[in-house]
Protein backbone atom coordinates (compact mmCIF):
# COMPACT_ATOMS: atom_id res chain seq x y z
CA UNK A 1 0.00 0.00 0.00
CA UNK A 2 1.53 3.29 -0.99
CA UNK A 3 2.19 5.83 1.89
CA UNK A 4 -0.61 8.06 1.11
CA UNK A 5 -3.63 7.94 -0.84
CA UNK A 6 -3.39 11.47 -2.24
CA UNK A 7 -0.33 14.21 -2.61
CA UNK A 8 -0.68 18.17 -2.61
CA UNK A 9 2.32 19.74 -3.86
CA UNK A 10 2.61 23.61 -4.54
CA UNK A 11 2.90 26.76 -2.48
CA UNK A 12 0.44 26.50 0.73
CA UNK A 13 -0.29 29.87 2.98
CA UNK A 14 -0.99 28.43 6.56
CA UNK A 15 -2.14 31.12 9.27
CA UNK A 16 0.97 29.79 11.58
CA UNK A 17 3.76 28.67 9.10
CA UNK A 18 3.37 31.39 6.46
CA UNK A 19 3.88 30.54 3.20
CA UNK A 20 5.96 27.91 1.69
CA UNK A 21 6.34 25.56 -1.13
CA UNK A 22 5.97 21.77 -0.28
CA UNK A 23 3.73 18.92 0.00
CA UNK A 24 1.02 17.42 2.18
CA UNK A 25 -0.14 13.28 1.84
CA UNK A 26 -3.65 12.53 2.88
CA UNK A 27 -4.80 9.35 3.24
CA UNK A 28 -8.90 8.77 4.78
CA UNK A 29 -9.96 12.55 3.87
CA UNK A 30 -7.22 14.00 6.75
CA UNK A 31 -4.01 15.34 6.50
CA UNK A 32 -1.00 12.77 7.50
CA UNK A 33 1.68 14.44 6.66
CA UNK A 34 3.67 17.20 5.29
CA UNK A 35 6.33 19.21 4.46
CA UNK A 36 7.89 22.35 4.21
CA UNK A 37 11.47 21.99 2.81
CA UNK A 38 10.61 23.16 -0.25
CA UNK A 39 11.41 19.95 -2.63
CA UNK A 40 9.13 17.81 -4.05
CA UNK A 41 6.98 14.93 -2.66
CA UNK A 42 9.58 12.04 -3.35
CA UNK A 43 7.59 8.93 -1.95
CA UNK A 44 4.84 6.59 -2.93
CA UNK A 45 1.29 7.39 -3.51
CA UNK A 46 -2.11 6.56 -4.80
CA UNK A 47 -2.74 9.82 -6.16
CA UNK A 48 -0.90 13.03 -6.54
CA UNK A 49 -2.17 16.88 -7.89
CA UNK A 50 0.45 19.15 -8.59
CA UNK A 51 -0.27 23.01 -8.71
CA UNK A 52 2.29 25.18 -10.11
CA UNK A 53 3.81 28.02 -8.74
CA UNK A 54 0.90 30.74 -9.81
CA UNK A 55 -1.65 29.03 -7.89
CA UNK A 56 -1.66 29.19 -4.00
CA UNK A 57 -3.20 26.65 -1.44
CA UNK A 58 -4.84 27.53 1.55
CA UNK A 59 -7.00 25.76 4.08
CA UNK A 60 -10.30 25.58 2.87
CA UNK A 61 -12.70 28.71 3.70
CA UNK A 62 -15.58 28.66 6.30
CA UNK A 63 -18.38 30.76 6.04
CA UNK A 64 -20.00 31.42 9.53
CA UNK A 65 -23.18 33.20 8.14
CA UNK A 66 -24.93 31.90 5.10
CA UNK A 67 -28.56 31.76 4.36
CA UNK A 68 -30.37 28.66 2.73
CA UNK A 69 -33.95 28.78 0.74
CA UNK A 70 -34.85 25.42 1.08
CA UNK A 71 -37.46 24.85 2.67
CA UNK A 72 -39.94 27.55 2.06
CA UNK A 73 -38.24 29.58 -0.92
CA UNK A 74 -36.06 26.68 -2.98
CA UNK A 75 -36.78 28.91 -6.15
CA UNK A 76 -34.12 30.87 -5.06
CA UNK A 77 -31.43 28.70 -3.48
CA UNK A 78 -31.69 24.93 -2.34
CA UNK A 79 -29.06 23.26 -0.55
CA UNK A 80 -27.74 21.35 -3.30
CA UNK A 81 -27.29 24.78 -5.56
CA UNK A 82 -26.21 26.45 -1.99
CA UNK A 83 -23.08 23.62 -1.59
CA UNK A 84 -22.19 23.52 -5.10
CA UNK A 85 -21.94 27.78 -5.04
CA UNK A 86 -19.81 27.10 -2.23
CA UNK A 87 -17.35 24.82 -3.13
CA UNK A 88 -17.19 26.93 -6.17
CA UNK A 89 -15.68 29.65 -4.08
CA UNK A 90 -13.75 27.81 -2.12
CA UNK A 91 -15.69 27.52 0.92
CA UNK A 92 -15.77 24.03 2.28
CA UNK A 93 -17.86 24.41 5.72
CA UNK A 94 -20.93 26.59 6.08
CA UNK A 95 -23.33 27.67 9.04
CA UNK A 96 -26.26 28.38 7.76
CA UNK A 97 -28.99 30.75 9.40
CA UNK A 98 -32.09 29.67 10.70
CA UNK A 99 -34.86 32.39 8.97
CA UNK A 100 -36.43 30.38 5.81
CA UNK A 101 -39.60 32.44 6.11
CA UNK A 102 -42.85 31.81 8.39
CA UNK A 103 -43.72 28.50 9.08
CA UNK A 104 -40.34 26.96 7.99
CA UNK A 105 -38.08 28.98 10.39
CA UNK A 106 -36.10 26.65 12.50
CA UNK A 107 -38.08 27.20 15.58
CA UNK A 108 -38.54 23.46 16.76
CA UNK A 109 -37.57 20.22 16.73
CA UNK A 110 -39.22 19.08 13.60
CA UNK A 111 -38.73 21.81 11.41
CA UNK A 112 -34.64 21.15 12.48
CA UNK A 113 -35.31 17.95 11.85
CA UNK A 114 -36.52 18.26 8.60
CA UNK A 115 -33.68 21.03 7.52
CA UNK A 116 -31.20 18.35 8.49
CA UNK A 117 -32.29 16.10 6.32
CA UNK A 118 -32.82 18.22 3.39
CA UNK A 119 -29.07 19.22 3.87
CA UNK A 120 -27.99 16.05 2.65
CA UNK A 121 -27.85 17.17 -0.73
CA UNK A 122 -24.91 19.93 0.29
CA UNK A 123 -21.68 19.06 -1.13
CA UNK A 124 -19.65 21.22 1.91
CA UNK A 125 -19.95 20.28 5.42
CA UNK A 126 -22.16 22.39 7.48
CA UNK A 127 -23.54 23.92 10.93
CA UNK A 128 -26.79 25.28 10.94
CA UNK A 129 -27.82 28.24 13.54
CA UNK A 130 -30.98 27.28 15.42
CA UNK A 131 -33.31 29.97 15.74
CA UNK A 132 -34.41 32.09 18.90
CA UNK A 133 -38.19 33.38 19.36
CA UNK A 134 -40.23 33.45 22.91
CA UNK A 135 -41.64 30.58 22.27
CA UNK A 136 -38.62 28.06 22.07
CA UNK A 137 -36.64 29.76 25.28
CA UNK A 138 -37.85 27.09 27.44
CA UNK A 139 -37.18 24.28 25.10
CA UNK A 140 -34.06 25.40 23.07
CA UNK A 141 -32.50 21.75 24.58
CA UNK A 142 -34.71 20.38 21.95
CA UNK A 143 -32.84 22.31 19.43
CA UNK A 144 -29.63 21.39 20.62
CA UNK A 145 -28.43 19.00 17.95
CA UNK A 146 -24.51 18.14 17.50
CA UNK A 147 -24.97 20.14 13.86
CA UNK A 148 -26.28 23.07 15.69
CA UNK A 149 -23.28 25.36 16.61
CA UNK A 150 -25.86 28.22 18.58
CA UNK A 151 -28.55 30.09 18.66
CA UNK A 152 -29.38 33.43 16.09
CA UNK A 153 -31.63 36.02 17.59
CA UNK A 154 -33.53 39.26 15.69
CA UNK A 155 -33.76 42.21 17.69
CA UNK A 156 -35.52 44.03 14.57
CA UNK A 157 -39.32 42.73 13.74
CA UNK A 158 -37.97 40.29 10.92
CA UNK A 159 -39.65 37.14 9.98
CA UNK A 160 -42.59 36.58 12.13
CA UNK A 161 -41.52 33.86 13.30
CA UNK A 162 -38.29 34.90 14.98
CA UNK A 163 -39.83 38.33 16.26
CA UNK A 164 -39.67 39.43 20.02
CA UNK A 165 -42.26 41.69 20.08
CA UNK A 166 -41.32 45.68 21.60
CA UNK A 167 -43.97 46.54 23.79
CA UNK A 168 -42.75 48.12 26.43
CA UNK A 169 -38.73 48.50 26.27
CA UNK A 170 -38.55 46.43 29.78
CA UNK A 171 -40.34 44.06 28.64
CA UNK A 172 -38.20 43.52 25.02
CA UNK A 173 -34.84 43.78 26.91
CA UNK A 174 -35.72 41.30 29.89
CA UNK A 175 -36.79 38.72 26.66
CA UNK A 176 -33.84 39.48 25.22
CA UNK A 177 -31.66 38.80 28.12
CA UNK A 178 -33.79 35.58 29.02
CA UNK A 179 -33.05 34.36 25.41
CA UNK A 180 -29.52 35.41 26.15
CA UNK A 181 -29.29 32.92 29.11
CA UNK A 182 -30.86 30.14 27.80
CA UNK A 183 -28.60 30.37 24.91
CA UNK A 184 -25.81 30.21 27.28
CA UNK A 185 -27.15 27.31 29.23
CA UNK A 186 -26.91 25.16 26.22
CA UNK A 187 -22.55 25.59 26.43
CA UNK A 188 -23.15 27.79 22.93
CA UNK A 189 -23.02 31.01 21.61
CA UNK A 190 -25.75 33.36 20.68
CA UNK A 191 -25.73 35.28 17.78
CA UNK A 192 -27.34 38.51 17.74
CA UNK A 193 -28.44 40.62 14.42
CA UNK A 194 -28.30 44.61 15.90
CA UNK A 195 -30.50 46.96 14.82
CA UNK A 196 -33.11 49.32 16.72
CA UNK A 197 -36.23 49.73 15.25
CA UNK A 198 -36.89 53.20 17.21
CA UNK A 199 -33.87 54.63 16.17
CA UNK A 200 -34.09 54.67 12.46
CA UNK A 201 -34.65 57.63 10.80
CA UNK A 202 -37.72 58.00 8.90
CA UNK A 203 -36.83 61.19 7.63
CA UNK A 204 -33.96 59.94 6.18
CA UNK A 205 -35.95 57.14 4.51
CA UNK A 206 -37.97 59.74 2.32
CA UNK A 207 -34.91 62.22 1.59
CA UNK A 208 -34.92 61.10 -2.33
CA UNK A 209 -31.40 60.45 -2.31
CA UNK A 210 -30.26 56.74 -3.92
CA UNK A 211 -29.30 55.68 -0.68
CA UNK A 212 -31.68 56.48 1.45
CA UNK A 213 -32.19 53.21 2.73
CA UNK A 214 -29.06 53.40 4.38
CA UNK A 215 -29.64 56.82 6.47
CA UNK A 216 -32.83 55.76 7.33
CA UNK A 217 -31.44 52.46 9.43
CA UNK A 218 -28.90 54.47 10.85
CA UNK A 219 -25.22 53.23 12.25
CA UNK A 220 -26.14 54.33 15.80
CA UNK A 221 -29.63 52.29 15.34
CA UNK A 222 -27.02 49.18 15.16
CA UNK A 223 -24.39 50.13 17.25
CA UNK A 224 -26.42 51.15 20.26
CA UNK A 225 -28.07 48.10 20.05
CA UNK A 226 -24.96 45.91 19.71
CA UNK A 227 -24.17 47.99 23.16
CA UNK A 228 -27.11 46.62 24.89
CA UNK A 229 -26.50 43.26 23.69
CA UNK A 230 -22.41 42.62 24.67
CA UNK A 231 -24.00 44.26 28.25
CA UNK A 232 -26.58 41.77 28.40
CA UNK A 233 -24.02 39.41 27.20
CA UNK A 234 -21.25 40.36 29.97
CA UNK A 235 -24.04 40.41 33.15
CA UNK A 236 -24.68 36.89 32.67
CA UNK A 237 -21.59 35.56 31.04
CA UNK A 238 -22.61 34.48 27.94
CA UNK A 239 -20.41 34.02 24.86
CA UNK A 240 -22.20 36.28 22.42
CA UNK A 241 -21.53 37.03 18.21
CA UNK A 242 -22.24 39.69 16.28
CA UNK A 243 -22.77 39.34 12.76
CA UNK A 244 -22.49 41.14 9.39
CA UNK A 245 -20.74 44.58 11.69
CA UNK A 246 -21.70 47.39 9.02
CA UNK A 247 -20.49 50.37 11.60
CA UNK A 248 -17.27 51.07 12.99
CA UNK A 249 -18.80 52.13 15.90
CA UNK A 250 -19.74 48.49 16.64
CA UNK A 251 -16.81 47.14 15.94
CA UNK A 252 -15.23 49.42 18.77
CA UNK A 253 -17.65 48.66 21.14
CA UNK A 254 -17.36 44.63 20.28
CA UNK A 255 -13.67 44.62 21.24
CA UNK A 256 -14.52 46.18 24.79
CA UNK A 257 -15.85 42.67 25.84
CA UNK A 258 -13.81 39.68 25.60
CA UNK A 259 -17.03 36.83 25.54
CA UNK A 260 -18.23 38.67 22.39
CA UNK A 261 -16.96 38.56 18.95
CA UNK A 262 -17.57 39.39 15.86
CA UNK A 263 -17.39 39.03 11.95
CA UNK A 264 -17.55 41.55 8.65
CA UNK A 265 -19.45 40.78 5.39
CA UNK A 266 -17.26 41.47 2.36
CA UNK A 267 -20.01 43.55 0.72
CA UNK A 268 -19.81 45.92 4.06
CA UNK A 269 -15.99 46.20 2.76
CA UNK A 270 -16.53 46.30 -0.63
CA UNK A 271 -19.44 48.39 -1.40
CA UNK A 272 -20.29 52.02 0.00
CA UNK A 273 -23.76 53.06 0.18
CA UNK A 274 -23.19 55.93 -3.01
CA UNK A 275 -23.07 52.29 -5.16
CA UNK A 276 -26.93 52.18 -4.71
CA UNK A 277 -27.21 55.37 -7.29
CA UNK A 278 -26.00 52.55 -9.60
CA UNK A 279 -27.11 49.51 -8.19
CA UNK A 280 -30.86 49.44 -6.81
CA UNK A 281 -30.10 45.47 -5.64
CA UNK A 282 -27.49 46.64 -3.00
CA UNK A 283 -30.18 46.75 -0.41
CA UNK A 284 -29.39 44.95 2.72
CA UNK A 285 -29.75 44.40 6.53
CA UNK A 286 -27.94 46.40 8.34
CA UNK A 287 -27.00 48.36 5.34
CA UNK A 288 -24.39 49.78 2.82
CA UNK A 289 -22.19 52.80 4.66
CA UNK A 290 -20.47 55.83 3.61
CA UNK A 291 -16.93 55.79 3.53
CA UNK A 292 -15.45 56.32 7.52
CA UNK A 293 -17.36 53.08 8.20
CA UNK A 294 -16.68 51.06 5.24
CA UNK A 295 -13.39 51.80 5.08
CA UNK A 296 -12.29 51.29 8.47
CA UNK A 297 -14.64 48.09 8.19
CA UNK A 298 -12.33 47.03 5.59
CA UNK A 299 -8.31 47.55 7.57
CA UNK A 300 -9.65 46.10 10.48
CA UNK A 301 -10.44 43.02 9.01
CA UNK A 302 -7.52 43.44 6.87
CA UNK A 303 -5.26 43.38 9.78
CA UNK A 304 -7.18 41.11 11.42
CA UNK A 305 -8.44 42.77 14.31
CA UNK A 306 -12.07 42.21 12.98
CA UNK A 307 -11.49 38.28 13.75
CA UNK A 308 -13.63 36.80 10.76
CA UNK A 309 -15.50 37.27 7.53
CA UNK A 310 -19.10 35.94 7.36
CA UNK A 311 -20.54 36.14 3.53
CA UNK A 312 -24.22 36.77 5.04
CA UNK A 313 -24.77 35.29 1.54
CA UNK A 314 -28.55 35.92 0.79
CA UNK A 315 -29.71 34.89 -2.27
CA UNK A 316 -32.54 36.77 -3.67
CA UNK A 317 -33.84 36.45 -7.85
CA UNK A 318 -33.16 39.53 -10.26
CA UNK A 319 -36.72 39.60 -10.15
CA UNK A 320 -36.96 39.97 -6.46
CA UNK A 321 -34.45 42.70 -6.16
CA UNK A 322 -35.53 45.07 -8.88
CA UNK A 323 -38.74 45.61 -7.06
CA UNK A 324 -39.77 48.60 -5.50
CA UNK A 325 -39.20 47.22 -1.94
CA UNK A 326 -36.46 44.71 -2.92
CA UNK A 327 -35.66 41.84 0.09
CA UNK A 328 -32.36 42.57 1.62
CA UNK A 329 -29.37 40.68 0.46
CA UNK A 330 -26.92 39.58 -1.58
CA UNK A 331 -25.03 36.75 -2.98
CA UNK A 332 -22.01 35.71 -1.84
CA UNK A 333 -20.18 32.00 -2.40
CA UNK A 334 -19.34 31.85 -5.73
CA UNK A 335 -17.38 34.56 -5.33
CA UNK A 336 -15.85 34.03 -1.53
CA UNK A 337 -12.26 32.66 -2.82
CA UNK A 338 -11.94 35.27 -5.97
CA UNK A 339 -12.18 37.99 -3.10
CA UNK A 340 -9.91 36.63 -0.89
CA UNK A 341 -7.25 36.32 -3.27
CA UNK A 342 -7.64 39.57 -4.62
CA UNK A 343 -7.69 41.08 -1.43
CA UNK A 344 -4.04 39.72 -1.64
CA UNK A 345 -2.99 39.94 -4.47
CA UNK A 346 -3.25 43.91 -3.86
CA UNK A 347 -1.30 42.97 -1.33
CA UNK A 348 -3.72 44.51 0.90
CA UNK A 349 -3.96 41.78 3.02
CA UNK A 350 -1.20 39.10 4.00
CA UNK A 351 -1.80 35.01 3.15
CA UNK A 352 -1.44 34.79 6.98
CA UNK A 353 -4.51 36.87 7.97
CA UNK A 354 -6.40 35.77 4.87
CA UNK A 355 -6.04 32.36 6.73
CA UNK A 356 -6.78 33.74 9.84
CA UNK A 357 -10.22 35.72 8.60
CA UNK A 358 -11.39 33.40 6.65
CA UNK A 359 -10.69 29.80 8.22
CA UNK A 360 -8.84 29.41 11.28
CA UNK A 361 -10.78 31.56 13.15
CA UNK A 362 -13.88 30.63 12.04
CA UNK A 363 -13.67 27.26 12.63
CA UNK A 364 -12.43 27.74 16.25
CA UNK A 365 -15.60 30.43 16.64
CA UNK A 366 -17.72 27.07 15.46
CA UNK A 367 -15.58 25.06 17.66
CA UNK A 368 -14.64 22.69 14.49
CA UNK A 369 -10.88 22.25 15.82
CA UNK A 370 -9.70 19.99 13.15
CA UNK A 371 -9.82 22.77 10.11
CA UNK A 372 -8.02 25.68 9.47
CA UNK A 373 -4.67 24.33 9.76
CA UNK A 374 -2.40 22.94 7.89
CA UNK A 375 -1.48 20.18 10.27
CA UNK A 376 -1.36 16.39 10.97
CA UNK A 377 -4.96 15.10 11.37
CA UNK A 378 -6.86 18.06 9.89
CA UNK A 379 -8.99 17.62 7.67
CA UNK A 380 -8.12 17.66 4.20
CA UNK A 381 -10.12 20.62 2.86
CA UNK A 382 -8.20 23.16 0.73
CA UNK A 383 -9.29 26.21 -1.80
CA UNK A 384 -6.94 26.40 -4.45
CA UNK A 385 -6.47 29.91 -5.94
CA UNK A 386 -4.57 31.10 -9.21
CA UNK A 387 -3.11 34.26 -8.30
CA UNK A 388 -1.99 35.60 -11.31
CA UNK A 389 -3.58 35.76 -14.98
CA UNK A 390 -6.78 37.15 -16.21
CA UNK A 391 -9.24 34.87 -14.79
CA UNK A 392 -12.13 33.65 -16.17
CA UNK A 393 -15.47 35.13 -16.27
CA UNK A 394 -17.62 34.25 -13.40
CA UNK A 395 -19.94 31.72 -12.97
CA UNK A 396 -23.07 31.44 -10.53
CA UNK A 397 -23.81 27.95 -9.29
CA UNK A 398 -26.35 29.52 -6.69
CA UNK A 399 -29.83 29.30 -8.19
CA UNK A 400 -30.17 33.52 -7.50
CA UNK A 401 -28.11 33.70 -10.45
CA UNK A 402 -26.45 37.32 -10.41
CA UNK A 403 -23.08 38.61 -9.18
CA UNK A 404 -22.53 41.75 -7.49
CA UNK A 405 -19.32 42.14 -7.65
CA UNK A 406 -17.53 42.97 -10.66
CA UNK A 407 -14.90 40.59 -9.94
CA UNK A 408 -13.72 37.53 -12.47
CA UNK A 409 -13.15 33.70 -11.40
CA UNK A 410 -9.51 32.62 -10.06
CA UNK A 411 -10.80 29.37 -8.08
CA UNK A 412 -8.24 26.80 -9.25
CA UNK A 413 -9.50 23.74 -7.15
CA UNK A 414 -11.65 22.87 -3.80
CA UNK A 415 -11.02 19.78 -2.09
CA UNK A 416 -12.84 18.40 0.52
CA UNK A 417 -12.25 15.32 2.50
CA UNK A 418 -8.76 14.65 -0.09
CA UNK A 419 -11.25 14.61 -2.88
CA UNK A 420 -11.04 17.11 -5.91
CA UNK A 421 -15.22 18.48 -6.07
CA UNK A 422 -14.15 22.02 -8.51
CA UNK A 423 -11.56 22.40 -10.93
CA UNK A 424 -10.99 25.68 -12.73
CA UNK A 425 -14.72 26.80 -12.25
CA UNK A 426 -16.50 23.34 -12.70
CA UNK A 427 -17.64 20.56 -10.45
CA UNK A 428 -16.55 17.13 -10.54
CA UNK A 429 -18.44 15.51 -8.63
CA UNK A 430 -21.77 13.87 -9.48
CA UNK A 431 -24.48 16.47 -7.25
ZN1 LIG B 1 -27.79 37.16 7.44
Amino acid sequence: MAKYQLVIEGAFADAIKGMFYGWVGINGGKIAGFSHDSKPYSGDFEDILVFDSECLILPGFVDTHVHCREPGKDYKEDWRTLGLAAAHGGVTTIATMPNYGEGNSIITKERLNRVIELSDKCIVDKRLWAGLCPDNLDSLEELNHPLVAGYKGFTTSFDPDLTFPRKTEKEFFGMLGYAVEKAKETGKPSVWHCEDETLFDEKARNSGTPWAYSDWRTEESEYRMVGRMVEIARKCGARIHIPHVSSSQSFEIVKGYPMASCEATWHHQEFLKYKMAHDRRLVMNPPLRGWASANKIRKMVNIGYIPMIGSDHAPHKLEEKSRENPPAGVPAEDFFGSLVRERMFSGEMTPEIAVRVTSLNPARFLKLYDRGLLDAGMRADFAVLRMYGNGREMKTYSKCGWNPYPIRDYMEATIIEGKVVFRVGEPVVDV
